[in-house]
């Protein structure tokens, strides 16, 4: 598996697999075949990491590591889990110019619209895909990574490639989400492009005669998003018979473009002058942060307390209700409800958790050791200045938990 910063081989066998380590496992079967983005979402810095221009790798070493994987790899089932990198469809794309890539300095490709200048063609990917699948010994070539579906949409010959072959019952895409204010603090594609490519898709699953559906993903509390905002995209989830089971929410994390609109208020996106510029709010607060991931669950009963009380004070009371044009309904399952909505850990089945350490209640390790003398005990007085170390309540998995109640 190359690693997706340098590309350079990794051992196979590593001691990794002695144990079950999850994040090993996904990545066990899948294939790195290139680096960078050209998409420039504000929210991820993979652009400022690997860069706008995209290195692909040749046929060869790719094929060569699938053989690899299947002549080398414990427990290889012939099915590889994902042909990919950042982004799953921008192999062998570039700009139609070599010397106008090199003195373009636009933030993206394909935002707002897909650049003139974009060579959009995927018959070097769809050439990649019928040529690992062909080999001996793999069955499926499955495709994991996040599909850059406005693109797709150009060449439809690839969505059909993509859906014919490649796809294991469910795509995972990432509209991020439906309102174009987040959306264009985001510098993502409006909702067009997920129909025109929703379109496509039903449209080759039905040629293929497969029962296949698509994926959406949402972010709760990204810089730009209003309760209002997140209030229709929960209204577009429900009219589309969306129940999303795991959501994240807004992060800010070093060198991403949203991050500046979080911490300044400001967006770098529209020129940034003293006097003047857009202003830009983020959802910061735990209570708000809680309330635009209930919104992505509107379905769940713990969250209707807190949704009652916010359409009450959006003066949206109308969406409560027990009838189909609800978001939620008035009453109240006995026994939900009482927990405080999203991001609170207090689960029905496990009570609060907790993550515990050889330093605070697990058992020794397997081999007999224990933890070196002086450092089993917590420290009994924090040091002078510093916060007392403590296990902390486990948060959300997007960390907008009791974590961040510093923020
Ligand atoms: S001209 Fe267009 S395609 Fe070329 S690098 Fe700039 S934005 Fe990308």
């Amino acid at each position: 598996m190359p690693c997706s910063s340098c590309l350079t081989l990794a051992p196979r066998t590593s001691p990794l697999q002695q144990g079950r380590i999850p994040a090993w496992e996904m990545i066990r079967f899948s294939v790195s075949i290139m680096r960078g983005c050209f998409g420039g979402c504000t929210f991820c810095s993979i652009t400022e990491h690997e860069g706008r221009i995209i290195q692909s790798r040749s046929e060869k070493s790719i094929l060569h590591e699938i053989e690899e994987i299947r002549d080398r790899t414990d427990g290889f089932t012939g099915v590889i889990s994902d042909l990919g990198g950042p982004t799953a469809n921008m192999y062998r794309l570039a700009c139609k110019s070599p010397e106008i890539e090199t003195n373009c300095r636009k933030l993206s490709c394909v935002h707002p619209d897909i650049c003139p200048n974009l060579n959009t063609d995927h018959s070097a990917l769809i050439g990649l895909y019928r040529k690992a699948r062909e080999l001996p010994g793999v069955k499926k070539v499955l495709i994991a990574s996040g599909v850059r579906y406005d693109l797709a949409t150009q060449d439809p010959d690839y969505v059909r490639e993509l859906v014919t072959h490649h796809v294991g019952g469910y795509l995972k895409i990432a509209p991020e989400h439906t309102e174009t204010g987040p959306l264009s603090k985001m510098m993502k594609p409006g909702m067009g492009a997920y129909d025109r490519f929703k379109a496509l898709f039903e449209h080759y699953s039905k040629e293929a005669g497969k029962e296949q559906y698509l994926i959406p993903y949402f972010i709760a509390a990204h810089p730009g998003t209003s309760d209002e905002d997140m209030l229709n995209l929960a209204l577009w989830l429900k009219r589309n018979g969306f129940r999303a089971d795991q959501v994240q929410a807004f992060l800010p994390s070093p060198m991403a473009l949203a991050t500046a609109m979080y911490h300044s208020g400001r967006n770098p996106l529209k020129g940034i002058h003293r006097d003047r510029g857009e202003q830009v709010d983020s959802p910061k607060g735990l209570k708000q942060r809680r309330l635009h991931k209930a919104f992505l669950r509107y379905h769940d009963a713990e969250n209707w307390p807190l949704l009652r009380a916010a359409l009450n004070r959006m003066g949206r009371a109308d969406l409560i209700g027990n009838g189909k044009r609800h978001l939620i309904p008035s009453w109240q399952p006995s026994g939900t409800g009482a927990g405080g909505g999203e991001g609170v850990r207090t689960g029905r089945k496990h009570g609060k958790q907790q993550i515990l350490t050889q330093h605070t209640g697990l058992p020794p390790r397997v081999d007999g050791s224990r933890p070196a003398k002086g450092q089993g005990k917590p420290a009994s007085k924090p040091l002078p200045g510093r916060r007392p170390t403590r296990a902390f309540t486990q948060g959300s998995p997007s960390g907008s938990g009791k974590r961040r109640g510093h923020r």
